[in-house]
């Protein structure tokens, strides 16, 4: 499989389920990306407050919160940083209400690696190839 080299990149995993986290530990901890896990919207908000972060990956099927209120916080910073919505329930209006918020993707679980890896990459990827190649 093609190697990602997504290094110095930080990536919030919004994320409630040991499974999912699981999965994404494992597609995206060897691409020297640096990892931030929030498993409410209140922690996601504090860790997005607190670091810049480059990426964001975004369950809205919290415990006690909802992604949505962590897409709104963003997008009220006027911030221009990608939000991947992800999400197992793609019938009840999440995607519309996603893009409709802000989201800059959608993807819905189960996830294929291959289908994350190229999200990932497309709003991480080439700007940090030419950016290592001009040092
Ligand atoms: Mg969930």
């Amino acid at each position: 499989m093609k190697q990602f080299d997504f290094n110095n990149k930080n990536i919030l995993i919004v994320e409630d389920t040991i499974t999912s986290s699981r999965f994404f530990d494992a597609a995206l901890s060897r691409t020297n990306a640096n990892l931030f896990w929030a498993e409410d919207a209140g922690e996601a908000i504090q860790i997005f407050d607190e670091n810049n972060i480059d990426l964001v990956l975004l369950d809205i099927n919290l415990l006690t919160t909802s992604g949505f209120d962590v897409l709104k916080y963003i997008r009220e910073k006027d911030s221009n940083i990608p939000v991947v919505v992800q999400t197992a329930y793609i019938l009840s209006g999440e995607e519309e209400m996603s893009f409709k918020l802000g989201a800059n993707d959608f993807i819905a679980k189960p996830i294929k690696l291959n289908q994350l890896m190229k999200t990932v990459e497309k709003f991480l990827g080439r700007e940090d190839t030419s950016l290592l190649k001009q040092d």
